[in-house]
């Protein structure tokens, strides 16, 4: 089976655009989704969505778009105490996402520093993986991870589109690094050289869907099934069959977000 590491499907509109984008994809072989946190209110629904469908996963977290308007209403001690409840859920497989997003700076860069201060904490505090967005902050991101969490950490570098020196550092704290449809795009011949050097057992997939469509559907409004596109060019980059690829990334997932582990044995 295939795994989306990374979608938001509560960005659909609709249950029955869910519906749809699930059966898409179930159709060409997915047999789990991981649909992302990014705020509080987005809770709810990813409880609602876990509990209807078996295949559907969801992690918990404050994107660092969200750090300032989260905090506006809560205190990072009742943030803390209302995530560690949460994660509470079987179906909470990772915290995030949560990172440092320097580049369109929608909050304070001490208070988007703080949040993820307080989500690393957590997630080794619970021994979860972090789902890590990082734009334009390469510095902070390292340091910021290796002050709270040491060598210890357990997360997945989502949508990797960083630095060479952020991929190494990443893989030597013991990170994952996730690939979605930014390495189909034509430009992306950077990006391509370094995830030939990303170990196999380090590496997944993802879509971010809604967001960013692979090629041929740049553009457009992404969904599961169309990873496929990133995973052939993946696999042609490590020159391994298609199979080979969705066994060794399957089995990372699981490795990785170990709660989903029991679902699939
Ligand atoms: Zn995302």
């Amino acid at each position: 089976m295939w795994v989306d590491s990374h979608c938001h499907l509560t960005y659909e509109e609709t249950p029955e655009n869910v519906a749809g984008v699930l059966e898409r994809a179930r159709a060409v072989g997915f047999g789990a989704f991981l649909s992302i946190g990014c705020r509080l209110d987005d809770i709810p629904l990813l409880e609602a969505l876990a509990a209807r469908y078996p295949d559907v996963f969801f992690s918990v977290g404050i994107h660092p778009h969200e750090a300032e308007e989260t905090l506006s209403v809560t205190s990072l001690s009742s943030l803390r105490a209302t995530l560690e409840e949460k994660i509470s859920n079987p179906k909470v497989l990772g915290m995030g996402e949560t990172g440092l997003d320097y580049y369109y700076d929608h909050s304070p860069r001490a208070v988007q520093q703080d949040v993820f201060r307080l989500q690393i904490n957590l997630a080794k505090a619970h021994d979860l993986p972090l789902v890590i967005h990082t734009r334009d902050a390469d510095d902070d991101t390292l340091a910021i991870l290796k002050e709270e969490a040491g060598t210890g950490v357990k997360g997945v570098l989502h949508c990797f589109s960083g630095s060479r020196r952020l991929f190494e550092e990443g893989l030597d704290l013991g990170l994952y690094v996730s690939a979605s449809g930014i390495v189909t795009f034509t430009k992306a011949a950077d990006l391509r050289d370094i995830f030939k050097d990303v170990p196999l057992d380090r590496l997944l997939l993802e879509t971010d869907a809604p967001y960013l469509a692979p090629t041929p559907h740049r553009g457009k409004r992404n969904e599961s099934a169309f990873m496929i596109h990133t995973a052939k060019v993946i696999a042609d980059l490590k020159e391994i069959s298609l199979n080979e690829l969705q066994d060794q990334t399957t089995k990372n997932f699981l490795t990785l977000f170990s709660k989903a582990a029991p679902y699939f044995t």
